[in-house]
């Protein structure tokens, strides 16, 4: 699990890299620029690289690609391009806070927090020096021991890392999702793969890595295998209690609720140990719900929880350890990790210790980039446009001519309740503690970073049987400098991240630029309250239909309508927008647009030709070449970029009236009986 999520951040940050400038490989761009014969219907496909006609077409005619055909045939001259401006501003983002990092003028206590760890994590040559040395002294307070009894005390003490033998978050409770509880899933060193269909050379490979991790931690080759050994028998144990465990209680889900910590005693030694080490329980004593899965598992860990399988059973701690352990200690081990990846070895060391602090002191770094680069009284001003967007989707429910009064007084329900985080939270952690904490263990880095992950984890579980805080950045595991803004369903939340707010996203010239740039994006995740999926979700984030029959059915009926629509565009000769899966989203973008045009009705002089053009510019994008652009928009559950444009454009009757020469017969044109409202 650990090492597929690193293996996963070190992906996303190969992709960022090859994204900033990517070039076409050489032969395909030659094909690419020689035909044009993925014309898509009713316009041609502009995100895929060198798939743009040798004249600039008319704005009825395509209107992204008009608009932005010379930054089109800005990066075919170039041979190179900026995916799209999200790239671009993440590419800002990154260079401040690494600028920042390098400027020992400015000091802030985050700012010096962040220096320390980057210090720790870069610095290579202590760390090749230390080899797994900073790993054997937590290894030996875990293998020291004699019985079970002594592994308990040590294990309560929260020596334990990394998830020995179970998975242990706070989220919603599950018995109440508006306090936080604790879920609990199990976790196997070898993993279910014994309930998979793993060859035995899979098997082969599973074991001698354990062996390997064994070994890191300073067992000998024999003790490492025996142990191994022991483990693969025991997961066959623990596999089959849990097929009977299923089979007694005829429970199919084999999960259990426990609500208190004597009650989690009772189940399973072990797992009581490690939530009292790490601290997964109330300090106020407030009573809290324990969701736990596979109890089968934990009823077998309990059941072998004995002297006899004391080695196994450290055995079983010490490999989640060494496991955790890996990305902190030298450079071979840390390179082993990640050995499957291609050009692994091209990222520089600034390069890997930047995408370390920034996913290991998330909230420090968004605080430094804050109060160091955010231009001042910016936040003010996007809840300013936010309230201002509320304002406008309440007016439009309000006005709803096909909503029975019993689901419009749902529907702004749901709206009042709507929680936004604009820019950061009014609450955010405070990280001086943190470096107090860390100033007498910063000897090593793994040392630091369990400094790091002692301190993160108490302030979740200070949250525990306390009520739920929507759009709480922690828990959605928010960064501000991502360029990107999100609506969480389950919390009925909208989050603008600072990282759309750089000047590539956000134009802050005029009234129009700041409609058509930031502005839809907040009316996009207002709408996502509405859209097909989020309008089964109520105010306070829970599954909920709040809707009268008739209503809904006159609602789907809208949506499928849009979906048909969508599925009739050509992405490529032969290839249809899959309708369904990019509905809503495309219902948010709709949103998006008639909300700011229903705000920009408060300026006389409105500049639509302005606005409809920034518009168009928001959506520039290149989403590769013909098959791994393809490939991307099968997978995504945005629309193209340039039929989010389009395809927006085309529902509403300030662009006709605007663009007088988008008329019948034009690829632009859509007669008023197909246009498609939702909200
Ligand atoms: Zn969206």
């Amino acid at each position: 699990m650990k090492k597929l999520l690193l293996i996963l951040l070190a992906v996303s940050l190969l992709l960022v890299i090859s994204c900033q400038s990517s070039q076409p490989s050489q032969s395909s761009q030659t094909e690419s620029t020689q035909t044009e014969n993925l014309q898509g219907k009713p316009w041609i496909n502009s995100n895929i690289f060198g798939n743009w006609p040798s004249n600039q077409p008319a704005l009825e005619d395509g209107f992204e690609l008009s608009l932005n055909y010379n930054l089109y045939m800005k990066a075919l001259s170039e041979n190179k391009y900026i995916d799209d401006f999200y790239t671009q501003s993440g590419e800002f983002q990154e260079k401040k806070i690494k600028e920042l990092i390098a400027d020992t003028s400015k000091t802030s206590d985050e700012l010096e927090l962040i220096r320390a760890y980057y210090s720790l994590f870069a610095d290579f040559d202590k760390r090749n020096r230390d080899a797994n040395g900073p790993l054997l002294d937590y290894r030996a307070m875990i293998t020291k021991t004699e019985n079970v009894e002594q592994l308990s005390e040590e294990v309560q003490k929260g020596l334990v890392f990394g998830n020995p033998f179970a998975i242990i978050k706070v989220d919603n409770a599950s018995n109440d999702r508006n306090k936080y509880g604790v879920w609990i899933d199990f976790n196997l060193p070898i993993s279910a793969k014994l309930n998979s269909d793993y060859t035995d050379e899979d098997m082969a490979n599973v074991k001698s890595y354990l062996v390997y991790l064994l070994m890191l931690a300073g067992y000998e080759e024999q003790m490492a295998t025996d142990v191994v050994d022991g483990i693969e028998q025991y997961e066959i144990y623990a596999n089959q209690m849990d097929k009977e465990f299923m089979e007694q209680t005829g429970n199919s889900s084999d999960e259990i609720v426990i609500t208190s910590m004597d009650g989690i005693r009772e189940f399973c030694t072990p797992l009581y140990d490690l939530i009292k080490g790490l601290g997964y329980y109330s300090e106020d004593g407030d009573p809290v719900c324990y969701n736990i899965s596979n109890a089968g598992m934990f009823d077998a860990m309990e059941k072998m929880y004995m002297d006899d399988n004391l080695e196994i059973l450290k055995g079983i701690y010490v490999c989640s350890m060494a496991e955790y352990a890996m990305d902190f200690l030298d450079m071979e081990t840390y390179m082993s990790m990640y050995n499957d990846i291609e050009n692994i070895e091209d990222l520089t060391i600034d390069e890997i210790s930047y995408d370390f602090i920034t996913n290991y002191l998330k909230g420090a770094v968004d605080q430094v980039y804050l109060e160091f680069v955010l231009p001042e009284g910016l936040r003010d001003q996007m809840i300013t446009l936010t309230k201002r967007y509320i304002a406008a989707m309440r007016d439009r429910l309000k006005n709803e001519t096909w909503l029975s009064e019993e689901t419009k007084k749902k529907a702004l329900e749901k709206l009042e309740k709507m929680v936004y985080v604009v820019v950061y939270p009014d609450d955010w952690i405070d990280y001086s503690e943190l470096a107090e904490i860390v100033k007498d263990h910063d000897q090593f880095l793994l040392d630091a970073v369990l400094c790091r992950d002692d301190f993160y984890r108490n302030y979740m579980t200070s949250f525990l049987g306390k009520d739920v805080e929507r759009g709480n950045w922690v828990f959605s595991d928010t960064k501000t400098t991502e360029a990107n803004a999100y609506y969480i369903r389950t919390e009925n939340s909208i989050n603008i991240l600072a990282g759309v707010l750089t000047d590539t996203l956000f134009y802050t010239d005029s009234i129009e630029t700041v409609l058509a740039s930031v502005g839809a994006t907040i009316g996009h995740e207002i709408t996502h309250g509405f859209d097909p999926g989020g309008s089964l979700y109520d105010g306070l984030g829970e599954q909920a239909n709040w809707w009268t029959t008739e209503d809904r059915e006159n609602f789907d009926a809208k949506a499928k309508k849009m979906a048909d629509a969508l599925s009739s565009i050509y992405l490529s000769d032969d290839i249809t927008v899959n309708g369904e899966h990019v509905l809503n989203e495309t219902v948010a973008d709709l949103g998006g647009l008639v909300l700011s045009l229903d705000i920009a009705k408060d300026y006389p002089n409105f500049n639509y030709d302005l606005f409809f053009r920034t518009y168009a510019l928001m959506w520039y994008s290149i989403s590769g070449e013909v098959e791994d652009a393809l490939e991307r928009f099968s997978h995504d559950n945005h629309a193209a970029d340039y039929i989010r444009a389009n395809f927006t454009l085309q529902m509403v009757p300030e662009f006709y009236e605007t663009y007088p020469q988008v008329k019948e017969g034009t690829a632009m044109y859509l007669a008023p009986e197909d246009r498609i409202s939702i909200w």
